[in-house]
């Protein structure tokens, strides 16, 4: 396989190909509808065990550039994951980071915010998660939720407990600037920032749903506000278009991944993120003569054991 016998470089070159057709860097013209959630590029069905080998292949790519990240210790990686319910958030992780070496990694899981968060303002849980320098944050939910279940359900706003003077219609846009100033704010300290949608259509929603009612060993996943949540699908594909027309940019890209096919939603992710790791052409830290000298040192004292 090509990829396999590939130098890093070369696989880097790889995925960024084969991610750029999901990157959203100017949202101006983006409209969800024109991504279709079945989509597998240029990939079959039939393609899928040759995908898996792939996926294999980029994890172990990606352990790579995660060494190298860690040892550099400048930059951080932080990696948005949005979906709706069953969409594959929690999968995209186990498979995708398989390889990490987890010291390396912070998984950080954003649930309905405690009483303490909410005496904060929203961003103030998020920030507390934002991986340091040489890791990659993982973001499962994040801050777009202030603008999504936010959004979709009054309700939640309201008991956010912020001044109602200070609450309008223009608090969407508000927000979608905030977060447009805090990713520049955090680009410009070496945050590498990819933001993922896995965008599923409604009837494999349904699909899945149905597969965590008839297998036993995966009824632990159903949950019943999951269901009542799909009432809401078309407030919240609204919702996930407008956040992305309004966030993307070149140093905050979205990624709009296919989700109907796991075995290619998976492969999209690894690949953008290696692109996105490989774009900072990180090396080892050179070790010059003191250290050199060190070395030296260390080993004669060993050999002298
Ligand atoms: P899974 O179902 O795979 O375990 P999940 O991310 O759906 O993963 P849940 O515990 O089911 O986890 O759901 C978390 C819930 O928290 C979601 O319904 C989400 O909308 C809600 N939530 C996340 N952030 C906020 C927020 N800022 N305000 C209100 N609700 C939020
Ligand atoms: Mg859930």
């Amino acid at each position: 396989m090509v990829f396999a016998a590939s130098s890093l470089s070369k696989r880097i070159r790889i995925c960024e190909e084969f991610c750029t057709p999901y990157r959203i860097t100017d949202g101006s013209k983006f409209k969800l509808k024109d991504i279709n959630p079945g989509d597998t590029g240029d990939l079959e069905a039939e393609d899928k065990p040759k995908a898996k080998e792939l996926l294999s292949l980029g994890v172990e790519t990606l352990a790579e550039l995660q060494e190298r990240l860690y040892a550099d210790d400048s930059w951080a990686l932080l990696m948005v994951l949005q979906a709706m319910d069953a969409a594959g958030k929690d999968g995209t992780i186990k498979h995708v980071m398989s390889g990490v070496n987890p010291q390396g990694c912070q998984v950080s899981s954003f649930k309905v915010p405690s009483a303490e968060e909410l005496d904060h303002d929203y961003l103030w849980r998020y920030v507390q998660r934002l991986p340091e320098r040489g890791r990659i944050g993982i973001f499962n939910r994040s801050y777009y939720e202030e603008v999504l279940v936010v959004r979709v359900h009054k309700d939640v706003l309201a008991r956010a407990k912020i001044p109602p003077t200070l609450v309008d219609t223009s608090i969407w846009e508000e927000r979608y600037e905030t977060f447009r100033g805090f990713e520049h704010h955090l680009s410009r300290n070496g945050y590498v920032i990819c933001k993922f949608f896995l965008h599923l259509s409604k009837k494999e929603q349904k699909k899945r749903f149905m597969a965590r009612l008839d297998t036993p060993s995966k009824n632990w996943k159903f949950s019943t506000a999951d269901i009542k949540e799909r009432d809401y699908w078309d407030d919240y594909q609204h919702a996930y278009e407008e956040m992305i027309r309004a966030t993307a940019a070149t140093h905050a890209p979205w990624f709009v991944v296919p989700a109907d096919n796991k075995w290619y939603s998976r492969l999209v992710v690894a690949s953008a993120l290696i692109a996105a790791l490989g774009a900072l052409d990180l090396k080892f830290p050179e070790i010059d003569d003191a250290k050199k000298a060190e070395l030296a040192a260390a080993r004669a004292a060993l050999e002298k054991e």
